[in-house]
This record gives structure tokens, C-alpha cells and sequence, in this order.
């Protein structure tokens, strides 16, 4: 058997099956050396300089989602934020960029707040319609546009391969925050876009014990070079023993996320009947404003995150974040553990998100057991 045939699965659970050539080891080593040794005549014949720019431990976990995604290259970065900026900062001033309305707020707070200082031009738009899409981009001046789906934490979803077109069409490069659908649900870079970003803390570690983001580009282009010096440069780098968790991480990737998107299937369904909540943000519920968009792009399944409003508002929301027992309330997701969070009083006034929402990240306990902790927990 070739491995180019392998299913994603056996890459991930092998985490590419090399085994040590020197020692036999099936598990990749923690390289701490921060330098490498030089060659009598200068050169580095081996390849390595210096840890800033590189280091063996990041080779496995690189190499395998640069597999998953069908990918030309990965970096690994010292969070996703760092990764995630690194792109915008490889443009130059004047540039203008398009970004969605509901989006990740920590990156959102950057784009308004540094990348507009620093002169780039960021537009907000509502990346899941089309029409207002195409009718933002500016071509010629439109150098990048930047996805979110699904988005957090209504869970949005946008039509990848349909903004890759438009992108493609104005001279722009499309980069999509796949974060929430993880390579287990969503290939972007099959679908057209340029370069795809992933904070590692959710659900490629998925131990909630890393903080990491990734960047894996379609080609390794002009573009590329650029991001990868900024990063070399500013040295957003992974320490070597957080890359070694994210590769032990990685190898679960599958069964966990699916585990995780039946539960949170179920959940959804369940919570949509219950009298104290309003409305259930989830992509996979038929209600969901992009189910079939989601129908389309999401593969296996529709991730394991959810949102609910809670029917009384602000004050019965917390109240209901405060009863729960099982759940933790804490921010982040991906992990193995299930966690809730009142998102609103997290992003203070500035945010879009109403103040009855619940943002839920189902993690890999039974659902049942989940069940009856929210519903008691809504009363
Ligand atoms: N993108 C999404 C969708 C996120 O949820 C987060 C963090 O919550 C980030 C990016 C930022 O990642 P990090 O916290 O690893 O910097």
C-alpha cells in the first residue's frame, strides 16, 4: 500500500509513521538545542542554523497538517493570533483588506486597533453574502480576504470555494481561519483558498494544555516567503515541547472531533426543544441560516461548538452558566472537556454578540451526562 493512498486517519494516527532511523524510537524526539553545530568551511550542510528559524521537533507535527490539508507547507507559530497576524503583517501599508463582521474578537480588535495604525485598510463585511462581498472588494487594492467559518461564536458559515472565485477574480489571496472545522470537516485550500490558519490551542492539540497556531499555504509562493520572515523575524515561534504535544495531540484529531460533532448534534437538537431557550446557533440544525452551505462544505459532520440563547435575557444566561455542574465555565475550546461561557461580558461593550448567549464547546464526555447538566442547569 502506497501512502499516498492512506485515509487521513492513518496519517494522523500514526503521525506519518516514520520511526527513528538511529535509535528505532516510533515517537518523535524533543529537540531543546536552540543552535547548530556550523561546518569547518562555514557552510550548514545540515540544514539547521539557528532555533529561531527552525527545528526537527517542528517536522512532524508541520509535515502531518500540511498532509490534512493538502498543503504545499506549514508553519507552526507561538499561538494562533501569532499566526493568524503574521498574514496581515506581510502586507504593506495602504493595503486594503476584507475581513468578516463575526469573527474570532481577539483577531477582530487587532485588524481595527494595530493593522489600522500600521496602515492597512480593514473592512468589516458580512463574508456569509455574496453579493456585499463582491461589491466590497476593490480590485487592484484588495490584496487579501480573510474567512472565518464557521464563525465564532454564531457559527456563520461562508462559501469558500464562491469567495475563492471573487478573490481570485480581483487579484486578492483568500486565507480562512478553519479553526472550529478542523481538516476533519473542511479542506479550504481544496476549495480555492490560499492559505489556511488554525489556532492549534482548540482542536489540533484538543488538550487544552498548548498554546499554538499553524499557517499551511496552498503554495510556497512570494506571499509565503513573506509571512515566513515575518515570523523568523519576529520570532513567533512554538517552543519545542509544545510542538511535541501538538504532534501527540494531532493523533486523535479524528475521533475526538467526531465524537465531538455527534454530541454536539444531539445536544442541539435537544436544547432547540427546550421552553428556557430562544434560539440554537448550531450549523447542523436545518434553521441555521448556513446549513446548507455547511451541507456542502463540512464533511462528517458540523463541528462541536454551539451557541444558545437563553429565553430571559443577559441575567438568565449567566444564571444558567452559573448553575452548571459538569460543565466548566471557561474560555477557549477544542478540548477534551466541555465548556461554557457568557461571551458577551467576555468581549465587553464593543461586541456584536447579544447578551444571551451561551457558547458551548462540547468536549468528549458522555452526552447524556451533558444533557442533564444544562437542562437542569436552564431549569
Ligand atoms: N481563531 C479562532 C477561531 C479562535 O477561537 C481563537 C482563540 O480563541 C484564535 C483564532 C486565536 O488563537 P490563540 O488563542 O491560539 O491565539
Amino acid at each position: 500500500m502506497t501512502e499516498r493512498r492512506l485515509s487521513p486517519e492513518t496519517l494522523a494516527a500514526q503521525a506519518l509513521g516514520h520511526v527513528d532511523g538511529a535509535t528505532g524510537a516510533l515517537i518523535p524526539s524533543i529537540h531543546p538545542s536552540t543552535t547548530y553545530e556550523r561546518d569547518a568551511d562555514t557552510g550548514y550542510s545540515r540544514g539547521r542554523v539557528y532555533a529561531r528559524a527552525d527545528n526537527p521537533t517542528f517536522d512532524t507535527p508541520a509535515d502531518l497538517l500540511t498532509r490534512l490539508e493538502g498543503g504545499a507547507e506549514t508553519l507552526l507559530f507561538s499561538s494562533g493570533m501569532a499566526a493568524a497576524t503574521a498574514v496581515f503583517l506581510a502586507l504593506a501599508p495602504g493595503d486594503h483588506v476584507l475581513a468578516p463582521r463575526v469573527m474570532y474578537w481577539a483577531l477582530r480588535g487587532w485588524l481595527l486597533d494595530f493593522a489600522t495604525r500600521w496602515g492597512i485598510e480593514v473592512e468589516l463585511v458580512d463574508t456569509s453574502d455574496l453579493e456585499a462581498l463582491a461589491a466590497a472588494v476593490r480590485p487592484g487594492r484588495t490584496r487579501l480576504i480573510w474567512l472565518e467559518t464557521p464563525a465564532n461564536p454564531t457559527w456563520e458559515v461562508a462559501d469558500i470555494a464562491a469567495v475563492a472565485d471573487i478573490a481570485r477574480a480581483a487579484g486578492a489571496r483568500l486565507a480562512v481561519d478553519s479553526t472550529v472545522a478542523t481538516p476533519v470537516l473542511t479542506r479550504p485550500l481544496e476549495l480555492g483558498a490560499d492559505l489556511v490558519m488554525h489556532s492549534a490551542t482548540k482542536y489540533l492539540n484538543g488538550h487544552t494544555d498548548v498554546v499554538a497556531g499553524t499557517l499551511t499555504c496552498a503554495q510556497r509562493d512570494d506571499s509565503w516567503a513573506r509571512i515566513a520572515a515575518v515570523q523568523r523575524q519576529n520570532g513567533a515561534i512554538l517552543g519545542p515541547f509544545e510542538a511535541w504535544l501538538l504532534q501527540r495531540g494531532m493523533r486523535t484529531l479524528y475521533p475526538r472531533l467526531r465524537w465531538q460533532c455527534a454530541s454536539a448534534a444531539a445536544l442541539a437538537e435537544r436544547l432547540a426543544a427546550h421552553p428556557r431557550v430562544a434560539e440554537v446557533l448550531y450549523p447542523g440544525l436545518a434553521s441555521h441560516p448556513g446549513h446548507a452551505i455547511a451541507r456542502r462544505q463540512m464533511q462528517g459532520g458540523f463541528g462541536g461548538m454551539l451557541s444558545v440563547r437563553v429565553a430571559g435575557g443577559r441575567e438568565a444566561a449567566i444564571a444558567t452558566a452559573a448553575r452548571v455542574r459538569l460543565w466548566t465555565r471557561a474560555t477557549s475550546l477544542g478540548g477534551v472537556e466541555s465548556l461554557i461561557e457568557h461571551r458577551a461580558s467576555i468581549e465587553g461593550p464593543t461586541s456584536p454578540v447579544p447578551d444571551d448567549l451561551l457558547r458551548l464547546s462540547v468536549g468528549l464526555e458522555a452526552a447524556e451526562d451533558l444533557w442533564d447538566d444544562l437542562a437542569t442547569a436552564l431549569g
